[in-house]
């Protein structure tokens, strides 16, 4: 389920640290001792005890007045399973909001009448096989460092704990790996990396002195949160016929959402960065 009335969640802790290590020239005590969010300790190989379940009193309680970031990913699955374009996703179920990158917008779950998540039903959750991250990752919490030393970004799992939420005192016990392989989150967590790699390049105000809300930040708002958008600029643009890509790529990117967004991030980092993660036709 998801936590309430908190907008900390996988990637906006998980920015923050990217920041924290990055924007901070760190020495040796501090990689010994990272310096987490005020009194967050990662869980490491520690167990935790959490069940959510119909017997529980609180059940369903945190479906209700919830503060909730989407991530394109989220988008994605929930519009697909709904089986509706992504405009109209966001037109019927997010706010726009001011986020914690002060230079890219934030997606916020949109409450019903009621206050609450517009896919709680009588039973539950109605998209409960494509359930935002935010919902699978609670109780946990994601950080992670990418100036680990070891060669590859260091992951870090902290526990949160609302009073309202009866699941921890239920017995049931979890390792952090058994939770994660339990709520199916390797594929979210894979794409949370990709797209905080571009939150933070969008927290570097690429804008090329556009300013936020110019076609630039446009541009980069309808790649990663209206996909079906982009797909049709980009048939419209002739974008493909513009790079040197494989054509099982071109042809999954045509088919495929998830491929279409990996491309848009690539495409966005070359515009935004000159990075080279797309090679020119000549
Ligand atoms: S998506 Fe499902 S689990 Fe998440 S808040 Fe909505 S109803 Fe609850
Ligand atoms: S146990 Fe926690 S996560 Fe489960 S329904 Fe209750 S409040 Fe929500």
């Amino acid at each position: 389920m998801v936590k309430k009335a908190s907008v900390l969640t996988i990637t906006t802790l998980l920015t923050r640290l990217t920041r924290h290590y990055t924007d901070t020239k760190m020495c040796a005590a501090d990689k010994q001792d990272k310096k987490f969010p005020d009194g967050m300790v990662p869980l490491g190989k520690d167990i935790f005890s959490f069940s959510c379940h119909p017997g529980v009193s609180c059940w369903l309680k945190c479906c209700r007045n919830v503060d909730m970031l989407l991530y394109p990913y989220d988008i994605i699955i929930l519009k697909n399973h709904l089986n509706i374009r992504s405009d109209e996703f966001l037109e019927r179920h997010v706010n726009v909001v001011k986020g914690p990158n002060p230079c890219f917008p934030s997606l916020m779950m949109k409450m019903n009448a009621v206050n609450a998540c517009p896919f709680l039903g009588p039973e539950g959750c109605s998209v409960y096989e494509n359930r935002p991250s935010a919902c699978r990752m609670y109780p946990l919490e994601r950080a992670v460092d990418r100036t680990a030393t070891k060669g590859r970004a260091e992951e870090f799992y902290f526990l949160t704990n609302h009073d309202y939420c009866k699941g921890h005192a239920e017995d049931k016990t979890w390792t952090v790996k058994e939770w994660l392989r339990d709520q199916k989150l390797m594929v979210h967590n894979s794409h949370a990396d990709r797209w905080a790699e571009m939150d933070t390049i969008f927290a570097s105000s690429p804008w090329a002195g556009e300013g936020v809300a110019g076609p630039r930040q446009k541009l980069a708002f309808l790649v990663c949160y209206n996909i079906d958008g982009f797909r049709e600029y980009m048939r419209d643009k002739n974008i493909l016929s513009e790079f040197k890509i494989p054509a099982t790529r071109v042809r999954s990117i045509e088919r495929d959402d998830l491929s279409l967004l990996s491309f848009g991030y690539d495409w966005l980092q070359l515009v935004l960065t000159g990075a080279p993660t797309l090679k020119r036709r000549k």
